[in-house]
């Protein structure tokens, strides 16, 4: 069966556009999956409570026959193997940032994966990449299109497509 996924990609270590360059790759290349769409890349200004350099990020449509966790588990994977990503500071730095956004229209609960994304609705370094992609798609659980909550978004965090 096919499933249709938005991932969001992030770097703010080192060749920030390589990285981006070779995780597109290499998400292409997981098995029964086939990228069919990808954004333009966005330079921003980071978020959250950790002082750090600006991130580049950009969004992905993957079709998939992958369940959510075996999906996962490969970008997972690809963090670790690829970027040498070790997990220390919480939202801190770090070589590539993969998360699942939506996964069809499931919705899901749980700490090792939360579907929809919990924050994407209030990221714009998120909903300016994934409008490009899919601006008329409906957050299932918020009942609102991608490119209505990029209008409407109240939050700090300049984005500038590169
Ligand atoms: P963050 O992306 O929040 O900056 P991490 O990439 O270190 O931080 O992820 C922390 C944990 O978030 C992972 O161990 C993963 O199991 C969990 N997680 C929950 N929901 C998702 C999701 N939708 N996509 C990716 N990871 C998720
Ligand atoms: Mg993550």
């Amino acid at each position: 069966m096919q499933h249709t996924a938005y991932i969001a990609l992030g770097s703010n270590m080192g060749d920030r556009e390589l990285h981006l360059l070779r995780a597109v790759a290499e998400i292409g290349s997981i098995p029964g999956s086939r990228i069919t769409g990808l954004s333009g890349f966005y330079d921003t200004e980071p978020v959250g409570p950790v002082a750090q350099e600006r991130f580049l990020n950009a969004t992905l449509r993957l079709e998939t026959e992958l369940a959510p966790a075996a999906l996962l588990k490969e970008l997972q994977r690809i963090e670790t193997q690829l970027f040498r990503r070790k997990r220390t500071v919480t939202w801190g730095p770090r070589p590539m940032d993969l998360d699942i956004l939506f996964f069809d229209d499931l919705t899901m609960a749980e700490e090792a994966l939360t579907i929809p994304h919990p924050l994407l609705h209030e990221r714009r370094f998120v909903l300016a990449p994934l409008a490009e992609l899919a601006p008329d798609l409906v957050h299932p659980l918020l009942g609102r299109r991608i490119d209505d909550l990029l209008a409407t978004l109240d939050a700090p965090g300049e984005v500038t497509r590169i």
